[in-house]
């Protein structure tokens, strides 16, 4: 029920977990990390509170520039282990957290079922996760791309990120009803449900709107629409004291 993600030169887990604390007010059962160091993806996740993943990430190696945290309310799939967030595609290239609910999700399913795909968890996100990697592989494309296709085929309310291991550069975001800030910083980008996680580092914020894809670099943000129209970026100041 919450996310934060980071982009920049600091070491993001650390400011990663910080902010899952802040959105624990949200309610949660699980959560989880991605990590990208160069091409190397980890994943780490766990049952449970943000205090128990950090208990479990203990003394693993936790080194990287871009990372994506979540934390679940479980709709589709017991709280879990192998049900929390993030979730990987079938070739285990891309990760990705998800709030909300993918509503076709079972029809989808049933496409990949055919196309050979096998799942380890029962969420409606993983379904999500390789439909996005299917449409890559058939299309041929980049991943921001395979992510506006699928959001033309995906009904329902979310909010995803994802880090590709082909990609160590680049983050990307999208939403349809479900709230998703920018953090704008110097050489580096922030993610999250809220602003919470983000005002400590800085207070310039874009508002995602509904059916936008962000693509993310330290120094780079790029947004575009589902028709593929490159938007600029709406910068806010948060009014908020610390
Ligand atoms: N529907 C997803 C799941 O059950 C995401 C739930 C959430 O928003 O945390 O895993």
């Amino acid at each position: 029920c919450g996310i934060v993600a980071y982009i920049g030169q600091r070491e993001a887990y650390p400011v990663v977990l910080k902010g899952l604390k802040r959105l624990e007010y949200r309610g949660y059962d699980s959560a989880g990390v991605a990590l990208l160091n160069g091409g190397n993806l980890k994943v780490y996740k766990k049952k449970g509170k943000v205090s128990e993943l950090e208990d479990y990430v203990l003394g693993k190696d936790l080194k990287s520039h871009i990372a994506i945290g979540h934390t679940r309310w479980a709709t589709h799939g017991e709280p879990s282990d192998r049900n929390a967030h993030p979730h990987l595609s079938g070739d285990g290239k891309l990760a990705m957290v998800h709030n909300g609910i993918i509503e076709n999700y079972a029809q989808l399913k049933k496409e990949l079922l055919s196309k050979g795909h096998q799942f380890t968890s029962d969420t409606d996100t993983e379904v999500l996760i390789h439909f996005i990697q299917e449409i890559k592989k058939s299309n041929d494309c980049s991943t921001e791309e395979a992510v506006r296709i699928a959001l033309k085929r995906v009904v329902g309310a979310y909010v995803i990120v994802i880090v590709d291991e082909d990609k160590p550069d680049t983050l990307i975001a999208a939403r349809k009803g479900s709230p998703l800030v920018i953090g704008v910083g110097k050489g580096e980008h922030f993610l999250a449900s809220d602003a919470s996680p983000i005002v400590e580092y800085t207070k310039e914020v874009v508002y995602v709107n509904d059916y936008e894809i962000a693509i993310l670099r330290a120094d780079e943000l790029i947004l575009k629409n589902i028709s593929n129209e490159i938007q600029t970026p709406y910068i806010q100041k948060l009014d908020i004291e610390l």
